[in-house]
Protein backbone atom coordinates (compact mmCIF):
# COMPACT_ATOMS: atom_id res chain seq x y z
CA UNK A 1 0.00 0.00 0.00
CA UNK A 2 1.59 3.30 -1.11
CA UNK A 3 0.77 6.52 0.50
CA UNK A 4 2.17 10.12 1.44
CA UNK A 5 0.87 9.21 4.68
CA UNK A 6 1.11 12.75 6.20
CA UNK A 7 -0.24 11.85 8.14
CA UNK A 8 -1.34 7.87 8.41
CA UNK A 9 -5.04 7.79 9.77
CA UNK A 10 -7.95 4.67 10.75
CA UNK A 11 -8.75 5.04 7.01
CA UNK A 12 -5.55 3.70 6.02
CA UNK A 13 -5.43 0.96 7.88
CA UNK A 14 -9.29 0.01 7.85
CA UNK A 15 -8.26 -0.56 4.07
CA UNK A 16 -5.42 -2.30 4.69
CA UNK A 17 -7.13 -4.32 6.91
CA UNK A 18 -10.53 -5.31 4.92
CA UNK A 19 -8.04 -6.17 1.81
CA UNK A 20 -5.81 -8.15 3.35
CA UNK A 21 -9.13 -9.93 4.67
CA UNK A 22 -11.00 -10.43 1.66
CA UNK A 23 -7.96 -11.32 -0.61
CA UNK A 24 -6.45 -13.58 2.10
CA UNK A 25 -2.86 -11.67 2.15
CA UNK A 26 -0.88 -12.80 4.07
CA UNK A 27 0.84 -9.57 5.27
CA UNK A 28 0.30 -5.55 4.09
CA UNK A 29 3.53 -3.69 3.25
CA UNK A 30 3.03 0.45 3.51
CA UNK A 31 5.46 2.03 1.34
CA UNK A 32 5.73 5.58 2.69
CA UNK A 33 6.33 8.41 -0.89
CA UNK A 34 9.96 9.27 -0.74
CA UNK A 35 10.67 13.20 -0.49
CA UNK A 36 8.44 15.00 -3.12
CA UNK A 37 8.95 18.79 -2.71
CA UNK A 38 5.58 18.79 -3.60
CA UNK A 39 2.58 17.41 -3.61
CA UNK A 40 -0.62 18.66 -5.39
CA UNK A 41 1.07 22.39 -4.29
CA UNK A 42 1.87 21.58 -0.96
CA UNK A 43 5.07 21.16 0.74
CA UNK A 44 4.89 17.47 2.40
CA UNK A 45 6.35 16.45 5.63
CA UNK A 46 10.19 15.11 5.73
CA UNK A 47 10.11 11.50 4.69
CA UNK A 48 11.60 10.06 8.05
CA UNK A 49 8.19 11.93 10.22
CA UNK A 50 5.97 10.25 7.93
CA UNK A 51 7.63 6.83 7.51
CA UNK A 52 7.76 6.86 11.52
CA UNK A 53 4.56 7.71 11.98
CA UNK A 54 3.80 5.08 9.74
CA UNK A 55 5.84 2.66 12.00
CA UNK A 56 4.24 3.66 15.20
CA UNK A 57 0.83 3.22 13.37
CA UNK A 58 1.11 -0.51 12.31
CA UNK A 59 3.56 -1.56 14.85
CA UNK A 60 0.88 -3.72 16.97
CA UNK A 61 0.15 -5.58 13.76
CA UNK A 62 2.05 -8.51 13.22
CA UNK A 63 1.20 -8.36 9.42
CA UNK A 64 1.72 -5.01 9.06
CA UNK A 65 5.35 -4.11 8.03
CA UNK A 66 6.54 -0.43 6.75
CA UNK A 67 9.27 -0.19 3.77
CA UNK A 68 11.54 2.13 3.48
CA UNK A 69 12.16 1.41 0.42
CA UNK A 70 11.02 4.86 -1.94
CA UNK A 71 12.12 7.27 0.87
CA UNK A 72 15.96 5.42 0.64
CA UNK A 73 15.67 5.81 -3.40
CA UNK A 74 17.57 8.58 -4.34
CA UNK A 75 15.86 10.87 -7.07
CA UNK A 76 11.64 10.31 -8.12
CA UNK A 77 10.26 7.72 -6.99
CA UNK A 78 8.08 5.69 -9.04
CA UNK A 79 5.57 2.72 -8.44
CA UNK A 80 7.61 0.25 -10.92
CA UNK A 81 10.45 0.73 -9.55
CA UNK A 82 9.02 -0.06 -6.43
CA UNK A 83 7.04 -3.43 -7.72
CA UNK A 84 9.69 -4.31 -10.10
CA UNK A 85 12.39 -3.76 -6.74
CA UNK A 86 9.60 -6.17 -4.56
CA UNK A 87 9.40 -9.26 -6.94
CA UNK A 88 13.17 -9.51 -6.97
CA UNK A 89 13.19 -9.41 -2.72
CA UNK A 90 9.61 -11.17 -2.94
CA UNK A 91 10.62 -13.72 -5.74
CA UNK A 92 7.13 -15.89 -6.40
CA UNK A 93 4.75 -13.86 -3.91
CA UNK A 94 1.76 -12.62 -6.14
CA UNK A 95 1.50 -9.14 -5.08
CA UNK A 96 -1.17 -6.79 -4.83
CA UNK A 97 -0.96 -2.97 -4.66
CA UNK A 98 -3.72 -1.21 -2.93
CA UNK A 99 -4.67 2.23 -3.25
CA UNK A 100 -8.03 4.53 -3.35
CA UNK A 101 -10.04 3.89 -6.13
CA UNK A 102 -9.65 7.99 -6.56
CA UNK A 103 -6.16 7.20 -7.61
CA UNK A 104 -6.72 4.31 -10.01
CA UNK A 105 -7.28 7.04 -12.99
CA UNK A 106 -3.73 8.62 -12.83
CA UNK A 107 -2.19 5.21 -13.09
CA UNK A 108 -3.06 4.90 -16.27
CA UNK A 109 -0.23 8.40 -16.52
CA UNK A 110 2.07 6.35 -14.41
CA UNK A 111 5.80 5.75 -15.88
CA UNK A 112 5.19 2.12 -17.47
CA UNK A 113 1.58 1.38 -16.82
CA UNK A 114 0.68 -1.23 -18.99
CA UNK A 115 3.95 -2.83 -17.15
CA UNK A 116 2.48 -1.86 -14.05
CA UNK A 117 -1.42 -4.05 -13.98
CA UNK A 118 1.43 -7.47 -14.80
CA UNK A 119 3.71 -6.82 -11.73
CA UNK A 120 1.12 -7.25 -9.10
CA UNK A 121 -3.21 -7.19 -8.87
CA UNK A 122 -4.30 -3.98 -8.40
CA UNK A 123 -6.82 -2.54 -5.73
CA UNK A 124 -9.10 0.05 -5.43
CA UNK A 125 -10.91 0.60 -2.17
CA UNK A 126 -13.74 3.03 -2.26
CA UNK A 127 -13.71 6.26 -0.33
CA UNK A 128 -16.61 7.56 0.96
CA UNK A 129 -18.57 9.73 -1.88
CA UNK A 130 -16.06 8.46 -4.76
CA UNK A 131 -17.87 6.92 -7.51
CA UNK A 132 -15.48 5.19 -9.91
CA UNK A 133 -15.10 5.85 -14.09
CA UNK A 134 -13.45 2.66 -15.13
CA UNK A 135 -12.66 4.60 -18.41
CA UNK A 136 -9.66 3.11 -19.80
CA UNK A 137 -8.87 1.14 -16.76
CA UNK A 138 -7.91 -2.84 -17.61
CA UNK A 139 -10.86 -5.21 -17.12
CA UNK A 140 -8.65 -7.29 -15.53
CA UNK A 141 -6.10 -7.65 -13.01
CA UNK A 142 -8.01 -4.67 -11.21
CA UNK A 143 -10.21 -5.35 -8.10
CA UNK A 144 -12.44 -2.77 -6.81
CA UNK A 145 -13.23 -3.22 -2.79
CA UNK A 146 -15.86 -1.26 -0.93
CA UNK A 147 -14.68 -0.56 2.15
CA UNK A 148 -16.14 0.63 5.35
CA UNK A 149 -13.55 3.57 5.16
CA UNK A 150 -14.50 6.88 7.17
CA UNK A 151 -14.44 10.01 5.94
CA UNK A 152 -11.23 10.34 7.06
CA UNK A 153 -8.14 12.31 4.81
CA UNK A 154 -4.42 13.50 5.84
CA UNK A 155 -5.88 16.50 4.36
CA UNK A 156 -8.31 17.29 6.98
CA UNK A 157 -6.39 15.78 10.33
CA UNK A 158 -3.68 18.40 9.08
CA UNK A 159 -6.04 21.23 8.54
CA UNK A 160 -7.74 20.18 12.25
CA UNK A 161 -4.26 20.41 14.22
CA UNK A 162 -3.75 23.90 12.29
CA UNK A 163 -7.22 24.88 13.90
CA UNK A 164 -6.73 23.59 17.38
CA UNK A 165 -9.37 20.77 16.74
CA UNK A 166 -8.27 17.18 18.23
CA UNK A 167 -7.11 14.04 15.47
CA UNK A 168 -7.59 11.59 18.70
CA UNK A 169 -9.40 8.22 17.02
CA UNK A 170 -8.75 9.77 13.47
CA UNK A 171 -4.97 8.84 14.06
CA UNK A 172 -4.13 5.91 16.26
CA UNK A 173 -3.36 7.50 19.57
CA UNK A 174 0.87 7.32 18.77
CA UNK A 175 0.39 9.14 16.03
CA UNK A 176 -1.82 11.55 18.15
CA UNK A 177 1.43 11.54 20.36
CA UNK A 178 4.33 11.82 17.52
CA UNK A 179 2.09 14.79 16.18
CA UNK A 180 2.37 16.80 19.38
CA UNK A 181 5.77 15.74 20.06
CA UNK A 182 7.32 16.85 16.93
CA UNK A 183 4.76 19.97 16.77
CA UNK A 184 4.04 18.49 13.17
CA UNK A 185 1.68 20.61 11.34
CA UNK A 186 1.46 23.28 14.05
CA UNK A 187 -0.18 26.98 12.52
CA UNK A 188 3.84 28.37 12.87
CA UNK A 189 4.96 25.29 10.61
CA UNK A 190 2.12 24.48 8.57
CA UNK A 191 1.86 24.62 5.15
CA UNK A 192 0.87 27.34 3.05
CA UNK A 193 -2.41 25.76 1.50
CA UNK A 194 -3.40 24.13 4.66
CA UNK A 195 -3.84 27.60 6.57
CA UNK A 196 -5.78 28.65 3.49
CA UNK A 197 -7.99 26.21 4.07
CA UNK A 198 -8.35 26.44 7.57
CA UNK A 199 -9.17 30.03 6.96
CA UNK A 200 -11.62 28.90 4.01
CA UNK A 201 -13.47 26.39 6.93
CA UNK A 202 -13.68 28.96 9.72
CA UNK A 203 -15.34 31.54 7.73
CA UNK A 204 -17.54 29.27 6.37
CA UNK A 205 -18.09 27.59 9.89
CA UNK A 206 -18.47 31.27 10.94
CA UNK A 207 -15.95 30.39 13.53
CA UNK A 208 -12.69 31.86 14.40
CA UNK A 209 -9.92 29.81 13.92
CA UNK A 210 -7.85 28.43 17.16
CA UNK A 211 -4.34 27.41 17.44
CA UNK A 212 -3.78 25.80 20.72
CA UNK A 213 -2.93 22.25 20.64
CA UNK A 214 -5.85 19.90 22.22
CA UNK A 215 -5.33 19.21 25.92
CA UNK A 216 -3.33 16.04 26.60
CA UNK A 217 -5.65 12.98 27.28
CA UNK A 218 -5.50 11.59 30.39
CA UNK A 219 -3.24 8.39 30.17
CA UNK A 220 -2.12 9.06 26.92
CA UNK A 221 1.56 9.29 28.47
CA UNK A 222 4.16 10.79 26.63
P1 LIG B 1 -4.11 13.60 1.38
O1 LIG B 1 -5.38 14.15 1.94
O2 LIG B 1 -2.87 14.35 1.80
O3 LIG B 1 -4.16 13.35 -0.10
P2 LIG B 1 -4.82 10.88 1.99
O4 LIG B 1 -5.71 10.82 3.18
O5 LIG B 1 -5.46 10.73 0.65
O6 LIG B 1 -3.93 12.17 2.06
P3 LIG B 1 -2.59 9.34 1.14
O7 LIG B 1 -1.34 9.08 1.89
O8 LIG B 1 -2.57 10.24 -0.04
O9 LIG B 1 -3.70 9.82 2.19
O10 LIG B 1 -3.29 7.98 0.77
C1 LIG B 1 -2.67 6.75 0.52
C2 LIG B 1 -3.70 5.86 -0.13
O11 LIG B 1 -4.79 5.61 0.77
C3 LIG B 1 -4.30 6.51 -1.37
O12 LIG B 1 -4.44 5.50 -2.34
C4 LIG B 1 -5.63 7.03 -0.88
O13 LIG B 1 -6.58 7.10 -1.93
C5 LIG B 1 -6.02 5.99 0.17
N1 LIG B 1 -6.91 6.54 1.21
C6 LIG B 1 -6.71 7.66 1.92
N2 LIG B 1 -7.70 7.88 2.82
C7 LIG B 1 -8.57 6.84 2.68
C8 LIG B 1 -9.82 6.46 3.33
N3 LIG B 1 -10.37 7.21 4.30
N4 LIG B 1 -10.42 5.32 2.92
C9 LIG B 1 -9.86 4.57 1.94
N5 LIG B 1 -8.70 4.86 1.30
C10 LIG B 1 -8.05 5.97 1.66
MG1 LIG C 1 -4.69 11.49 -1.17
Amino acid sequence: MGGTFDPVHHGHLVSASEVMESFSLDEVIFVPTGEQPFKEHRRVTPAEHRYLMTVVATASNPRFTVSRMEIDRPGKSYTIDTLRELKRQLPGADLFFITGADVLPQILTWKDADELWSLAHFIGVTRPGHTLDRTGLPETGLSLLEVPAMAISSTDCRARVVDGKPVWYLVPDGVVQYIAKHGLYRPETARVDDVAERRGRAANEGTTARTALPPRAVGAGQ
